[in-house]
């Protein structure tokens, strides 16, 4: 962490887990379990740090283990099961959002024994359904999923509402989802592969106290 890198705390009202952002993951330091990103649904859930290859998602219940994903312009979103003291990481592009990495880590969760109702969730900064237009085609995939209503006007999508779609579905409550604090691609500070195809990343990340 140095000065030229923005560094901001995610508060999820709890002193059991702290969670932040930093505007430069290669600045950060080597404290921390990345995924090799690839846009796969895979989740991998660890007790220590290790190798991830070909992995969006990172679970863990160790306190002390910092676990993120990088992002630049992709959905990052971090979860914290209170009742079985978990965290959790997702990098979630269109194609994460569209096949739902969301849902197979909250799934993972729910086999570990969490109450999906006490769930907490918070998304780091990521591109808005303003600034996000694709292809016809692909948001006839995303109207075909059954997300019509995170489509904005004809050609762009809103991938912080898909996801937010499918934590409510899961049945996380929607007052414990805290929704991502600006846009990537309006904010210079952070990176935006929309804005200027800018070389760093995001970093978001979690960590249970110790
Ligand atoms: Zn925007």
């Amino acid at each position: 962490m140095t000065d030229s890198c923005l560094c901001l705390g995610i508060d999820f009202g709890d002193c059991h887990v702290t969670a932040g952002v930093c505007s430069d993951a290669a600045l950060f330091g080597k404290d921390i379990l990345l995924p090799v990103q690839t846009h796969s649904c895979n989740v991998a859930v660890v007790d220590a740090d290790c190798n991830l290859p070909d992995t969006d998602a990172v679970i863990t219940r160790t306190p002390g283990l910092r676990i993120g994903v990088r992002t630049a312009d992709c959905v990052p979103l971090l979860l914290y099961a209170p009742d079985i003291a978990a965290v959790a990481a997702i990098h979630a592009g269109w194609k994460g959002s569209l096949g739902g990495i969301a849902d197979r880590t909250l799934e993972l969760l729910d086999g570990l024994g969490a109450n999906l109702s006490l769930l907490r969730a918070a998304f780091g900064p990521c591109i808005c359904g303003s600034c996000y237009e694709v292809s016809h085609e692909l948001t006839d995939e995303f109207r075909a999923a059954g997300f019509s209503d995170c489509l904005v006007g004809e050609r762009n999508v809103d991938l912080e509402a898909v996801n937010i779609r499918r934590l409510l579905r899961a049945g996380v409550r929607r007052e414990n989802i805290k929704p991502k604090s600006c846009c990537t691609l309006e904010t210079p500070a952070f990176p935006s592969w929309r804005r200027n195809c800018d070389s760093r990343r995001l970093l978001s990340w979690i960590m249970l106290s110790q």
